[in-house]
């Protein structure tokens, strides 16, 4: 390892994929095989500057990348505080972060000669964002999606079948996000030869945490570059919402080494996080377990069976988090804390007001800590908050919680 490598927060994960005690390949047998297969891949890519090339080309051309770095002048001054900027990932095709990973990935498949994407979604945006980047190469794309989740997301299920997606019910368990995985893994194993299986956050066994967290760590180098024109420094803290940990793990990667740069997840508290588990904060309420093919903090209950968890923000309810995260956790050089719905709810309507930008819930969690700690800190403190998607897709939800009736 170099030397200036050895205290490095960036280092991991090691061979075995493992950050501390956390990710890992806990996967089957007839798994493996792939799992290496895609690992050397991925080495391979990771190192040729004309995988980087295209990825640069279709993220300026088809995502519109850079995305802007927004001083929020009027949310700033109402907070009274420290200075706030945006990263306005909401501005990207599809509406959200997710893409810059699938972009990644669907290339990958493409030099390893694969025809068949397969992925699975819960809310339905990383389905969405598949179902694009396939419709875009011409590439056959199945979905799955638990029975339950494609009653409560229809408009996504329609999105994906427009876009070509083949979308496939999980009635198998719950019918929910942890099924479709599994349903998914099967899939794989069986269908080898052709297929992909492309993973929407930080999770799942190595190289998956790893590989995911270097395509959406476009964010936080742009984020680099953008704070130092805008303020001729870096940033004195970094916030972003968390579901898998992905669009936060994107904005944080590139800042681990900088130990004057504070970095704060945002977990998704639901109710509030308590015994009822009416929440989906896996770091400040769960315990280490192994889901997905990889060891990390989970939602479970007593006799470790896997929870589903709450909350009013869709993309937020994922039992557990990427490992990473974990780790980060554990070594304290993250924190993590948790916001509830009412909070989210009410970032969410500071932020239209306050910026004329309609959130999604997800990143409406990252504002509501904003709010708790900007009025705190002095007026020349920094803060980057992940604008990670934005909100029509929520306004639904809004108007139910906020008891307006917008049927027509
Ligand atoms: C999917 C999604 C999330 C949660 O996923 P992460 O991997 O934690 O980023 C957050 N925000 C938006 C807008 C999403 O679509």
């Amino acid at each position: 390892m170099p030397e200036d490598r050895i205290n490095s927060f960036r280092s991991g994960p090691d061979a075995q994929g493992r950050f501390g005690d956390f990710g890992g390949r806990f996967v089957s047998e007839t798994l493996m095989p792939l799992i290496l297969e895609l690992e050397a891949e991925y080495d391979r890519a990771r190192d040729d500057a004309s995988f980087w090339a295209e990825m640069d080309d279709l993220w300026t051309h088809y995502v519109g990348r850079p995305s802007p770095l927004y001083f929020a002048e009027r949310l700033t001054e109402r907070l009274g505080g420290a200075r706030v900027y945006m990263k306005r990932d909401e501005l990207n095709h599809t509406g959200a972060h997710k893409i810059n990973n699938v972009l990644g990935q669907i290339l990958l498949a493409r030099r390893m000669g694969k025809s068949r994407i397969i992925a699975e979604t819960g809310a339905g945006q990383h389905g969405v964002a598949t179902a694009t980047v396939c419709a875009k190469f011409g590439l056959k794309c199945v979905v799955y999606m638990g029975a339950h989740d494609v009653e409560r997301q229809a408009p996504n299920v329609f999105r994906m079948k427009l876009l070509g997606a083949e979308v496939v019910p999980v009635t198998s368990g719950r019918g929910t996000l942890k099924d479709a995985m599994n349903d998914a893994l099967r899939d794989w194993v069986t269908n080898v030869r052709d297929t992909f299986y492309c993973i929407g956050t930080v999770a799942g066994p190595h190289p998956y945490p790893a590989m995911v967290r270097d395509f959406q760590s476009i964010i936080g180098k742009e984020v680099r570059h953008q704070i130092t024109e805008a303020e001729g420094r870096l940033p004195d803290t970094l916030v972003a919402a968390i579901g898998g940990g992905s669009n936060a793990l994107g904005l944080f990667h590139p800042f681990l080494d900088e130990p004057d740069v504070a970095i704060v997840g945002v977990e998704a508290g639901g109710k509030g996080v308590d015994d009822q588990m009416e929440h989906c904060a896996s770091l400040t309420g769960g315990r280490p377990g192994v889901l997905h093919g990889n060891r990390t903090y989970l939602l479970q209950d007593g006799d470790g069976q896997i929870l589903e968890g709450y909350s009013i923000s869709a993309g937020l309810d994922y039992p557990g988090i990427g490992p990473e995260h974990a780790w980060l956790h554990e070594s304290g050089r993250a924190e993590y804390v948790s916001v509830t719905d009412a909070e989210a709810l009410e970032a969410f309507q500071l932020c239209c007001e306050t910026e004329g930008i309609i959130p999604a819930l997800e990143p409406a969690h990252a504002l509501a800590h904003v709010m708790r700690i900007a009025p705190e800190l002095p007026a020349d403190h920094v803060i980057c908050m992940n604008m990670c998607g934005r909100g029509d897709k929520d306004i639904f939800t809004v108007a139910r919680a906020l008891g307006v009736d917008i049927s027509g």
